[in-house]
């Protein structure tokens, strides 16, 4: 059953039922009520008729003693004659008659029975009249005589009639059997039952009857029950009606009401289909308005919530990207590092952040990139405490907000200030390389589970990315340097020589190259054994590293042969430096304690650009012919080289 159909039955039942109610009380109400006003006024009529019958009696009275008065004892016969037919005339009765002390008629007018009972002094004959007696006396007081008077009941009718405001009338005989006068048959056992309780009102057989024993005979007024047959089919009708109109109502109430309702689930629907620009029109202020309000501002929020998590999502993948060709492009630690912070930064919307590496020692922690932070350079902090130095020394992260409380994460000196902080490791065969830490959520009062869990994905991508670049630089340094003296090998000095060649004739900048040979190794090998000369050889290399800048460019050319690359050095530069080699090598005996002192000397060529050649060949022939010089002039010197013939080339 829809909404609609319920709240429709709802409105229906409510209207219907009081109206189904109302009128089953009118129907039993009304009809009692109109047959309770039918019988009071039935009960007044009964007694008002009863004292018409009785002041008929009395009229009756007043008329014989109207002729009582006129039969004085000198009237004449005729005189009382004319009393008693003038009263019958005036209608003020029906019947006179005078009789003597002997009961001779003396005069007579009109119709009467041969005895006439007095209305006053019941119980009455069973007669359809009212009689009244008077006895006439002398002036002494004897008897001389009687007035008779009657009134027949039938010419009361109309005016009982009347009395009884239009009920049927019946005057009945003393015991109620025979009805003397009626103006409608009035049931017999009607009239008995009225008589049986007079002055209330009896209903039988569809008539209402009410008895009065007020006059000297029992009168009852009838009526037929009143009835209300139109109050039935009326009240069907108006049943009807209403509850065509309240099921009418109860449709456009219901649609009214479930109409918002159904826009509500369309745009949920629409909503839930992705199109978060549904709204819903929002029409007055009443409960369901505000509903619509609540959803429009519901929708608003998603879009909102929608758009950061898509830009969210944008942020993080152009990352994830940046990330993966940087990782995939480069071997520049500082670089990959800044973009694995910047990423999970993003990620977490965190305000700053910054990783840090453990230094060769292990003991400390050294700034490697920073972001959103105004720290020295070159911040290092200790292993073990603070933060960073726990997650570092510990291996397990660390998130929360940050203070001295319980449950807070203590900062240590040196840190940045921040309300809440994500520290995680990064490891590589379980020892720790560095710490990742974020500071501050921008959206948020502290970082939770699930920036943990991001962060320690980007520290992971970290690991790779040292791991790599450590393996890239190992391998890179074994393939330039000499696995004996740790110099640069020959292709170093290869690649270092055609580079600055290359940097010195494009700027016109000075350069020198410089070629060193031990004198007489050979002997030392044959007379101290080669891993003597070995070392004689490393710490040779170790000397003469020493004696140039961190600029210049040593290399083991060959066998006990090392090249010297000095940029920007001119011929004088270059001739004191090779002064200096061989001073250095020649200075200190060589060995360790308890080996031979051995003296050792070298011999050095010095080539300088562009005057000795402008290309690594011509300045290592020039540079090799001035070494062979040296040696000419008896080893431990050096020799600057002779200008090529026919010019530098
Ligand atoms: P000089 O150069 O003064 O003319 O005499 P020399 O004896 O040094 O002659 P040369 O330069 O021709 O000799 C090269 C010798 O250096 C040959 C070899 O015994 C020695 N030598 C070359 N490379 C190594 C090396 O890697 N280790 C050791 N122990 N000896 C080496
Ligand atoms: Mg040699
Ligand atoms: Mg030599």
């Amino acid at each position: 059953m829809t909404l609609r159909s319920r709240l429709a039955l709802a409105f229906l039942l409510v209207v219907m039922l009081p109206l189904v109610v109302g009128t089953v009380l009118l129907h039993r109400g009304v009809p009692a009520a109109v047959q309770d006003r039918q019988a009071r006024g039935l009960v007044s009529a009964a007694q008002l008729v009863g004292r018409l019958v009785q002041s008929t009696c009395g009229q009756a009275s007043a008329a014989a003693g109207a002729a009582a008065r006129a039969a004085t004892p000198g009237a004449t016969p005729a005189q009382v004659q004319a009393v008693a037919d003038q009263l019958v005339r005036d209608g003020l009765a029906d019947g006179v008659r005078l009789r003597d002390a002997r009961g001779g008629v003396v005069a007579s007018s009109g119709e009467l029975p041969d005895v006439v009972a007095d209305c006053t002094s019941p119980p009455l004959p069973a007669e359809p009249l009212l009689g009244a007696r008077l006895g006439l006396r002398t002036a002494q007081g004897a008897p001389s005589g009687t007035v008779e008077v009657v009134l027949q009941l039938d010419r009361l009718l109309p005016a009982l009639q009347e009395g009884s405001d239009g009920g049927d009338v019946a005057v009945l005989s003393p015991d109620g059997r025979t009805p003397l006068a009626a103006t409608h048959r009035v049931p017999r056992t009607l009239a008995l039952a009225a008589l049986s309780d007079p002055g209330h009102a009896v209903t039988r057989d569809g008539a209402v009857a009410v008895a009065s024993r007020t006059g000297p005979l029992p009168v009852v007024v009838a009526e037929p029950l009143a009835d209300v047959p139109l109050l039935v089919p009326v009240a069907l009708g108006v049943l009807l009606g209403a509850a065509l109109l309240a099921a009418l109502l109860a449709v456009q109430l219901a649609r009214a009401t479930t109409r918002p309702l159904e826009e509500l689930g369309v745009a949920a629907g629409r909503i839930a289909s992705g199109d978060l620009t549904t709204t819903i029109p929002v029409r007055g202020s009443d409960e369901v308005a505000r509903l619509a309000e609540a959803f429009n501002g519901m929708a608003l929020d998603l879009r909102t919530y929608v758009g950061a998590l898509q830009a969210g999502r944008d942020e993080l993948q152009a990352g994830l990207s940046r990330l993966g060709a940087t990782l995939s492009g480069t071997h520049d630690l500082d670089r990959i590092l800044a973009v694995v912070l910047e990423t999970a930064m993003a990620s977490t919307r965190a305000r700053a952040g910054m990783v840090l590496l453990l230094s060769p020692g292990r003991d400390e922690l050294v700034l490697a990139v920073a972001r959103g932070l105004d720290l020295p350079p070159d911040l290092r902090l200790p292993v073990g405490s603070g933060v960073s130095g726990r997650v570092a020394s510990s291996g397990e992260p660390l998130h929360g907000r940050t203070g001295d409380g319980p449950g807070r994460l203590r900062q240590g000196p040196g840190e940045p200030a921040a309300r809440s902080v994500v520290s995680v490791p990064f490891t590589s065969g379980g020892t720790v390389l560095g710490v990742l830490d974020l500071y501050d959520r921008v959206d948020a009062d502290e970082f939770d589970a699930n920036d943990l869990a991001s962060v320690r994905t980007f520290a992971s991508q970290a690991t790779v990315a040292v791991d790599n670049v450590l393996l890239h630089q190992d391998v890179q340094r074994m393939a330039v340097t000499d696995g004996l003296t740790g110099l640069g090998n020959f292709r170093h000095y290869t690649v270092t020589m055609t580079r600055e060649a290359e940097r010195a004739a494009r700027f016109g900048r000075p350069l020198a190259l410089l070629l060193l040979d031990l004198d007489r190794f050979k002997a030392v090998n044959d007379t101290h054994g080669h891993q003597r000369g070995d070392a004689v050889l490393v710490e040779v290399a170790a000397r003469v590293r020493d004696e140039v800048r961190d600029v210049d460019t040593v290399a083991r050319y060959g066998g006990e042969e090392i090249a010297v690359v000095l940029p920007e050095t001119d011929r004088e530069g270059a001739c004191n430096a090779a002064a200096r080699i061989c001073e250095a090598v020649r200075r200190r005996p060589f060995g360790e304690p308890g080996e031979v002192p051995l003296t050792v000397t070298v011999s050095a060529g010095v080539a300088v650009f562009p005057e000795h050649g402008t290309t690594p060949a011509s300045l290592l022939r020039a540079a090799d012919t001035a070494l062979y010089d040296a040696k000419g002039a008896g080893r431990d010197t050096w020799r600057l080289a002779r200008p090529p013939v026919g010019g530098p080339h």
